[in-house]
């Protein structure tokens, strides 16, 4: 039993920043589609030369249903079953940036979803633990990303209210909309520490960057608006 009450499943993968593909499982025209990404994410602004290789090196479409395989690569959020959805490109570039990951660092992540998000972060050298509510995408893509040699701790359960027993976190990235942000997941964040969360109503968000100052003081900054499935949990809706 957590001190926030709640039971956790675990599962942790085996780490190998390599990611080992055939040729049938990353085609040449895969990897023409993930440069052409590249290129239009440089295009939409992003600038951060790790985050645009993580997103050329990381293979999408294995994150997806194979039915989607040829859109896997368009600027798009697809379904990913249980009613939810793998995260624009765009999206996950723009919230990995503004995280400004480096190797070692210990990030949360609330939604790991498909596991594409996580994959770009662990890719990027993060230590990272990612939370589920939702038990058949936790089964599945935990299976999926240690069976691709990303190492995540992945976890069943309400990440609204964090994981005090690993935190705090140098990073924390929120993946789901956010009607507030969660008070349990500020104070799992270490001083000097960033969070990136959308917050806003179930149609629209504003992606907020929150820096916390070394007194402990929060700093809060209002960055682009954003679309996401709601967070849904005890310190959510
Ligand atoms: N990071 C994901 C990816 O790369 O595919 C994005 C997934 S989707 C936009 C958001 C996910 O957040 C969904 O899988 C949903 O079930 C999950 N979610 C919603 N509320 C949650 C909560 N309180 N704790 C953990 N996961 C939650």
């Amino acid at each position: 039993m957590l001190k926030n009450g709640l039971n956790f499943l675990k599962s942790v993968s085996v780490f190998s920043s390599m990611i080992v593909l055939s040729k049938e499982q990353d085609t040449y025209k895969d990897k023409g589609a993930r440069r052409n990404l590249v290129n239009e994410l440089k295009a939409k602004g992003i600038v951060d030369s790790k985050v645009l290789e993580a997103i050329g090196t990381v293979p999408r479409h294995l994150f997806i249903h194979k039915d989607f395989r040829s859109h896997a690569y368009q600027d798009k959020a697809f379904p990913i079953g249980n009613g939810q959805t793998i995260s624009q490109p765009y999206t996950v570039a723009f919230q990995t940036q503004v995280l400004h990951i480096e190797k070692g660092d210990s990030v949360l992540e609330i939604g790991t979803g498909s596991g594409y998000q996580a994959a770009v972060l662990a890719w990027l050298g993060a230590r990272l633990v990612s939370i589920e509510r939702q038990k058949d995408l936790y089964l599945k893509t935990s299976k999926l990303l240690a069976n691709l040699g990303f190492e995540v701790e992945c976890l069943l359960g309400d990440g609204s209210l964090g994981h005090y027993q690993q935190g705090p976190f140098d990073k924390i990235i929120v993946t789901a909309g956010a009607p507030r942000i969660p008070q349990a997941l500020v104070d799992q964040l270490k001083p000097g520490g960033i969070m990136i969360i959308p917050v806003g109503d179930e149609k629209e968000q504003l992606m907020h960057s929150l820096i916390k100052k070394s007194n402990g003081e929060l700093e809060v900054i209002p960055l682009h608006k954003f679309r996401f499935v709601p967070l849904i949990g005890e310190q959510a809706w």
